[in-house]
């Protein structure tokens, strides 16, 4: 039985469990390991040809030991098109609940319950929305394939799951589920999975701009600062594609050799030339995505997989989003519909310190016409996690 980790002991959320990652490989050889092996029929693209159903019905009652007249009988019930309660080309109606079935059916009893509750005592349905959320971002690839030939994937790709945590620094959300959850082929590039990772530090604008908002969106932090890393098994994959990067890795490596402090030798390698076919790892080990010089994120492969003919097949949908941990956002002071993208210190407008406000909404209270400052503040933008929901 799997120990599950203390967390103060090591920092890993404690929905890890210890000694359950696989031992280091070669993602590349496991994939060709896995053709070589494999009827290609087991991860081809092609259409299984279906037993007729004669076979299929003699088949089956040969091995459920049944005669001939039950088997058609349970075919004629247990066809697809039974199982259909509303008509074709129509959308199910999955909120009315048919009153004559509550007395056979205890689940639509329990169903109506919380209906009922759910309209007379929530007001804001935050559950509901959140579960539809997840539904939408499951389901809107599967099956999809490009028009464009040349981008949909070959058969016998491989499909990495990959779970990104919330950086360390975020205290508050350390129990929380992964932020995202992302699914990206073996043929794609490091540079394209740190693309795909949204982080608040990325937008932070520092500085003081209650007289000069316009000029605030100029200074995120992304396009400034584009340094990253990703430390996998040894290795740290240093985003190098803008002549202002910088090695981040280069300070932890220098460290490591001073005062012979006992660490294996790190080497290094640039994200933008390495595909996650040539990566060695193990499945379910926390490794390391850095970006802004501290922002730290715990990266964990879940799952490798050969490419099923149900996946979405547009290589251009990659990195795939699947999960997104929901979070509430904050709203704007004034209006309470539109999230703060801008907080303010020493307002003498504002009835709290700090307060928070909508771009519209800060601008109207804080600005002339012509856009000249009125009155007493500091504005600092800010960015709410929200805006990635
Ligand atoms: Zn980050
Ligand atoms: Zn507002």
């Amino acid at each position: 039985m799997a120990q599950v980790v203390a967390e103060s002991d090591c920092g890993i959320p404690a929905y890890e469990y210890q000694d359950i990652n696989s031992t280091v490989f070669h993602v590349g050889t496991l994939a060709k390991l896995w053709k070589e092996r494999l009827p290609a029929d087991v991860y081809s693209f092609e259409e299984p040809a279906e037993d007729s159903s004669a076979q299929h019905d003699a088949v089956f009652g040969a091995e459920m030991a049944l005669n001939c007249e039950t088997v058609e009988e349970i075919s004629t019930l247990c066809r697809l098109d039974t199982l259909k309660c509303y008509p074709e080309g129509e959308s199910p109606d999955v909120e009315t609940i048919p009153m004559d079935a509550l007395d056979s059916l205890s689940s639509l009893r329990i169903r109506k319950t919380k209906q009922d509750y759910r309209e007379q005592t929530i007001s804001k349905d935050y559950l509901g929305r959140h579960e539809n959320y997840v539904h939408e971002l499951e389901s809107h690839a599967l099956g999809k394939k490009s028009t464009n030939p040349e981008d949909n994937i070959e058969e016998g790709e491989l499909v990495l799951t990959v779970n990104i945590l919330y950086p360390a620094i975020f205290q508050v959300r350390k129990r929380v589920k992964p932020h995202q959850t992302v699914m990206i082929l073996g043929s794609q590039k490091l540079t394209q999975l740190r693309d795909a990772i949204c982080c608040q530090s990325d937008y932070q604008i520092t500085g003081e701009f209650s007289n000069t908002p316009d000029l605030a969106p100029e200074h995120i932090s992304k396009d400034h600062f584009k340094s990253a890393f990703f430390y996998f098994d040894g290795v740290f994959y240093s985003d190098m594609r803008f002549p202002e990067c910088r090695d981040l890795s280069k300070t932890i490596i220098d460290w490591t050799k001073s005062n012979e402090r006992g660490y294996e030798k790190f080497q290094t390698a640039r994200m933008e030339n390495t595909t996650f076919c040539n990566l060695k790892i193990k499945v379910g080990y926390p490794y390391l995505y850095c970006h802004q010089g501290d922002c730290e994120h715990v990266v964990i492969f879940t799952d490798i997989r050969l490419a099923h003919r149900d996946d979405c097949r547009d290589k251009t949908m990659y990195p795939l989003l699947m999960r997104k941990h929901w979070v509430l956002s904050r709203k704007c002071f004034v209006c309470k519909m539109y999230i703060a993208r801008w907080v303010t210190n020493q307002d003498s407008f504002a009835p709290a310190d700090p307060c928070f406000f909508c771009d519209t909404c800060f601008r109207m209270l804080h600005y002339d016409k012509q856009g000249n400052k009125l009155g007493e503040f500091l504005a600092f933008p800010y960015v709410d996690l929200g805006t990635f929901n």
